[in-house]
């Protein structure tokens, strides 16, 4: 999806024959949140077009900038 740099911390499980996706989008950080925001529900968009995904849940994060968000042991990406 254009705007996108990178995808990290992709999960995805099975519910019934259909699969339930979360991932981090990294997009440019000095966008809006707004222009941010349109990038991620077009990605959401595209992969439920082309892939038998339920629902996708995004994150979106800063190209190349850390957070402190990212899973680690015992908590939940995104939370
Ligand atoms: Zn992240």
């Amino acid at each position: 999806t254009p705007g996108i740099s990178n995808v990290h911390d992709v999960r995805t499980r099975k519910m019934g024959d259909m699969i339930v996706v979360d991932a981090h989008l990294e997009v440019d950080a000095t966008l809006s949140v707004e222009q941010g925001h349109d990038i991620a529900v077009e990605a959401r968009d595209r992969v439920m077009q082309r892939h038998r995904v339920i629902n996708m849940m995004t994150h979106v994060d800063p190209y190349k900038r850390p957070d402190r968000d990212h899973a680690k042991p015992g908590h939940v990406a995104g939370k």
